[in-house]
């Protein structure tokens, strides 16, 4: 009997919450879709929530659900955490007057020990909210189908091609923005960023993952503001695969936009210096002199700040309500020809990971003007 059924074990990054998913072999792998709706990426802190969907017999147990915190996402839609490291693990989809069997249960893929053989993503929902296309196209698979790719909710609306983009975002230039608002889904974080500046490049930070890798051992150079690009008018962001940032997020990827502190303020005029103690911001150490943020009310992630790095914090991009949509191109530029960490996640998450891959050349082809290789 045993042998008919395969178990995954999910966990949130600090350990506290950790359950099985035990369900007949022949339910594997499980269906998965990446939403991109402006509800998903301010609720992850992400460009889109990666979920699983486990046949109806998958039902978490009492016990598992109240050792969580949970955050009504939507009318219909209850998400749980982990009260110590935010961590997203679970959410329950259906009314509260129906019966535990009738409910569908998400899983966010990011808390599972495996990816390839697990899930399969099947599509992508909500691009339409995204403007830009979002993270659509940054998941281009190298083997197999794409996923769908619907405008709205899946099976409900019309299908878009890869590079999509909203005719308002190719018809109206949008009004510049002098700050840029950044907040979660409840609202219990919120800040604003400014335009880069001259004072943008002041301050000191080690070489991040993402532009040398760790794994290279290549001597990383000490100088410079490698935060900022296109000239010093943009601020650098990045996808980070490592598996902290995963378990922190529940997400299988986090993107982050690195900001120095002095552009950020917690008021729309600029007055309020950033502080990293507001709002219903909680932290969580993951390691020694590394401390994650996230949202005590929605459980968004919010930032990653280290030690070593006080000038310049993380922030995640799924907060940015930039005008001209989800990947805030005035004011990023994204580092398309490598994933942090991709040397930790490729054990798990292989196919996913060249997906990622793939898609963010093919942008860096399209939109920076760099050879694909
Ligand atoms: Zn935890
Ligand atoms: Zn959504
Ligand atoms: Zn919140």
């Amino acid at each position: 009997m045993a042998d008919d059924i395969g178990t995954v074990r999910a966990s949130c990054l600090c350990g506290n919450i950790r359950y099985n998913i035990d369900l007949p072999r022949a339910d594997y792998p499980l269906r998965a879709g990446f939403c991109h709706c402006n509800s998903c990426r301010h609720v992850s802190g992400t460009l889109c929530m990666t979920m699983v969907f486990p046949p109806k017999r998958f039902q978490p147990s009492a016990h598992l659900l109240n050792q969580m915190h949970s955050f009504q996402f939507s009318e219909r839609c209850t998400q749980y955490s982990c009260t110590t490291c935010g961590s997203k693990m679970l959410e329950r989809q259906g009314s509260h007057d129906l019966v535990d069997s009738q409910v569908t249960w998400g899983i966010m893929s990011g808390t599972l020990e495996k990816a390839d053989g697990v899930f399969e993503v099947k599509y992508h929902c909500w691009i339409e909210d995204t403007l830009d296309g979002g993270f659509s196209d940054f998941f281009q698979p190298t083997k197999g189908d794409h996923p769908e790719r619907w405008l709205r909710g899946e099976g409900q609306s019309e299908k878009s091609p890869l590079f999509w983009q909203s005719p308002t975002f190719l018809n109206a230039q949008p009004p510049p923005q002098d700050r840029l608002h950044a907040h979660c889904k409840c609202g219990g974080v919120s800040f604003y960023i400014a335009r880069p500046s001259t004072q943008s490049a002041l301050g000191k930070a080690p070489w991040p993952d993402v532009l040398i890798p760790f794994h290279s051992m290549a001597p990383k150079p000490q100088d410079g503001a490698w935060w900022l690009a296109a000239g010093g008018t943009k601020f650098l962001a990045g996808v980070c695969s490592c598996d902290s940032c995963r378990l922190a997020c529940g997400v299988e990827w986090v993107e982050w936009a690195f900001v120095p502190v002095s552009d950020i303020t917690l008021d729309a005029d600029g007055r309020t210096s950033f502080s990293r103690e507001f709002g219903k911001l909680k932290r969580y150490e993951s390691s020694p002199g590394v401390r994650r943020y996230f949202c005590g009310g929605c459980a968004a992630t919010i930032f990653w700040d280290g030690d070593e790095r006080p000038d310049v914090i993380d922030v995640g991009v799924g907060l940015l309500d930039a005008a001209e949509g989800a990947r805030a191109e005035s004011w990023l530029q994204w580092r398309s020809q490598r994933i942090s960490f991709r040397e930790d996640a490729i054990p798990r998450a292989e196919s996913l990971i060249l997906a990622a891959e793939n898609g963010m050349k093919q942008y860096g082809h399209k939109y920076q003007g760099i050879p694909f290789k």
